[in-house]
């Protein structure tokens, strides 16, 4: 049966079911139909409402339980007619299975590629930090003293270096940003 709850959970939208039993949705609220409230305390979430009155929650499958007041089995075989969702829901069938399976690996495929594509933005961005840093003490530190001292190579090193380790910083800092939303923008504050 959780394979059809998955199935359910991932192809009917909480705000689209709401709306198709006749619940209104005003600015993302719902009058809390979990404690039958007069209000809109009830916060209507992609998988789930939650009342800020009552403190409870309630997924797709749950909702219809209470709604229609009807056991989960019954939940689950009305959710799939009214919407044509076409699952079987006597006994899991193979092809379902089958179809199933293939959908979770594909999404697991795209979740692990965002997830590698991540990675290498914050290591570029370690790396481009080093870099400046390093080029940065060095020149500060480094500096010769007076016009006779010899310059010394790491010196010239970072000299040559200091200004793409800066345009390169700046640039993986933006990628940084970019992953991380505009508006936690942590990087200015340090
Ligand atoms: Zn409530």
């Amino acid at each position: 049966m959780n394979i059809i709850r998955d199935e359910i959970k991932s192809r009917i939208k909480m705000p689209e079911l709401l709306r198709h039993y006749g619940i209104d949705i005003v600015r993302g609220r719902i009058k809390c139909p979990l404690h039958n409230g007069t209000d809109r305390n009830c916060g209507v979430m992609p998988d789930y409402i939650h009342c800020f009155v009552c403190g409870e929650s309630a997924d797709q499958i749950s909702f219809v339980m209470k709604h229609f007041n009807i056991t989960y089995n019954e939940a689950i075989s009305k959710i799939n007619d009214d919407f044509c969702l076409g699952l079987s829901t006597d006994k899991v069938d193979r092809r379902q299975l089958i179809e199933y399976s293939r959908r979770q690996f594909e999404r697991e495929k795209e979740r692990k590629a965002e997830e590698r594509k991540r990675q290498r933005v914050f290591e570029k961005y370690l790396d481009a930090v080093s870099l400046y840093l390093f080029c940065d003490r060095i020149i500060k530190c480094s500096k010769p003293k007076n016009e006779s001292e010899e310059l010394n190579n790491v010196f010239v090193y970072a000299l040559h270096n200091y200004e793409r380790a800066k345009y390169e910083l700046e640039i993986a800092e933006s990628e940084v940003i970019k992953i991380n939303g505009k508006s936690k923008c942590f990087i200015n504050e340090c």
